[in-house]
């Protein structure tokens, strides 16, 4: 779980404002309760209370304290019904003091006689005893037989012990339902956000090469299906800004190709003239040199372009990639010896790719080129394909220079030359590594440099092609 994103921040809020709700609700819950309780039960005692009252009131002056005890018995049995009930003269004489209750609640021997003078009207007080507390209500009565205070109590152990068990109950149940809670809404957040995570994929897939792909939208009606939208028109125009950088490239290496065409062949009817003379021919045979470079460098970029607009899907067959190979390392194995390089052939076993045969040449050609080029006299230069976890491998390995590290990176980048004026002399204008990685893309073929299997310091470039049979 990571703290930082968003799913668990807004996890995280979610669990405190929970817990903050659950919390003020759990206390206006047993707070009320409290209350509502001790109001009836301050209710139900007054009543109790004012059967006494109206018993006093009713009765003849002469009265004894045995009829008055025995009519609080008869109305009220204190006793069994675990109620407290005193009453006393204005004298301080005890008239009646009810016993012990049967559920042992309280014992009435720990209240202690209400001090005088008397409050004038009906009071209500809590009454904390060694044996347990109680709710009492004292009022004073002027009756017919004399000033007496009548009080009447309950236990107050009932109502503790009902909010006792409130307060177990939402100390298990608030925090199981916090955490219960928080795991949903965590779960919830990133379930909202899987759009989000589809978007991210997508986009993610979305290459140069696939500017046609779009994100996909979200129909919430919010702020994600604007930002998916807003991604697509982005796209979209990113993939017009795109297309019309290929087709300027594509135009003017195009357009550039007729007039250089025409100024070779006009610099070769100069050097063929019979009054030519040796001093002039070899300037026009400098320029040729350079119009030769022109014309590699445009037919580069031509390529590229066509490979950029997808030009290499269309003449796709069976290609026998170790016949390929041989092939050309066969032809090019002159060039090599002129070089003093040995071009050989090395491990060929067979493997067949779907692909544009040409291109694929074109592949061999950049790697066994780049390999001669780049090989001091005395080196070799091997070709080699094989079947390996499901891949048809081509590799080119030599024991020429190598190439740094530092350059590893960039050398498929186009334009880029590890060391420029060492490339210039050889015509590389940085553009056949760029070639050979769009044709290897555009076959779903991968390629790298695998400096540990070259030979003596020197480089290895290894292309994995999806085989379309095994072994051809
Ligand atoms: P160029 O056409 O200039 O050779 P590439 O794109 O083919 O350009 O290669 C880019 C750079 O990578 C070259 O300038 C060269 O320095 C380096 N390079 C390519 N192949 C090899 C190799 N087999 N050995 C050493 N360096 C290489």
């Amino acid at each position: 779980m990571n703290p930082r994103s968003l799913a668990f921040r807004l996890a995280a809020w979610y669990a405190l404002l929970l817990s903050a709700t659950f919390a003020v609700v759990g206390f206006g819950t047993f707070y009320g309760l409290g209350q509502y309780l001790r109001a009836g039960l301050r209710d139900s005692v007054e009543r109790r209370s004012q059967q006494i009252e109206q018993y006093l009131q009713q009765t003849a002056p002469d009265v004894s304290d045995a009829t008055i005890g025995e009519a609080i018995t008869t109305r009220l049995a204190p006793e069994d019904n675990n109620r407290y009930v005193r009453v006393t003269r204005a004298s301080g004489q005890l008239v009646y003091h009810s016993g012990l209750p049967a559920d042992r609640s309280f014992d009435p021997a720990d209240i202690a006689p209400l001090p005088q003078p008397w409050p004038a009207g009906r009071a209500a007080r809590a009454v904390t005893s060694a044996s347990g507390d109680l709710l009492i209500t004292s009022v004073p009565i002027a009756a017919p037989s004399g000033r007496y205070l009548v009080e009447l109590g309950y236990s107050l152990q009932p109502l503790e012990s009902a909010e006792r068990r409130l307060l177990e109950l939402l100390a298990v149940l608030l925090p199981v339902l916090v955490v219960f809670a928080t795991g949903g809404g965590y779960l919830l957040v990133q379930w909202a956000l899987r759009p989000v995570d589809q978007m991210s994929d997508t986009a993610r897939q979305i290459s140069i090469q696939d500017l046609e792909a779009r994100l996909p939208v979200v129909p919430t009606g919010d702020a994600l299906q604007r930002l998916s939208i807003s991604l697509n028109h982005m796209l979209a125009r990113l993939r017009d800004s795109v297309q019309t950088s290929r087709r300027f490239l594509a135009d003017a290496s195009h357009e550039l190709r007729t007039p250089l065409t025409i100024v070779k062949g006009e610099l070769q009817e100069i050097v063929s003239r019979e009054q030519c003379s040796p001093e002039l021919a070899e300037r026009v045979g400098s320029v040729l040199e350079e119009v030769a470079r022109l014309e590699s460098l445009v037919s580069s970029l031509l390529m590229l372009s066509r490979l950029d607009t997808g030009d290499a899907q269309r003449e796709w067959v069976e290609v026998n990639l170790t016949e390929l190979a041989s092939g050309t390392a066969e032809q090019m194995r002159l060039i090599a010896e002129d070089r003093g390089v040995l071009l050989q052939p090395g491990e060929l076993a067979p493997v067949t790719v779907r692909g544009d045969r040409s291109r694929l040449k074109q592949v061999i050609v950049n790697l066994l080129d780049n390999a001669i080029k780049f090989t001091p006299k005395g080196g070799t230069v091997s070709v080699h394909t094989r079947l390996y976890d499901g891949h048809g491998i081509l590799e080119v390995r030599d024991s020429g220079i190598g190439i740094p590290d530092s350059a590893l990176p960039h050398i498929f980048d186009r334009f880029y030359r590890v060391d420029e004026a060492r490339s210039r002399e050889d015509g590389g204008a940085g553009l056949g590594l760029a070639i050979v990685r769009s044709i290897c893309s555009a076959h779903g073929a991968d390629i790298e440099v695998d400096v540990q299997r070259a030979p003596e310091h020197g480089s290895c470039f290894r292309v994995r092609f999806p085989v379309s049979s095994r072994g051809g």
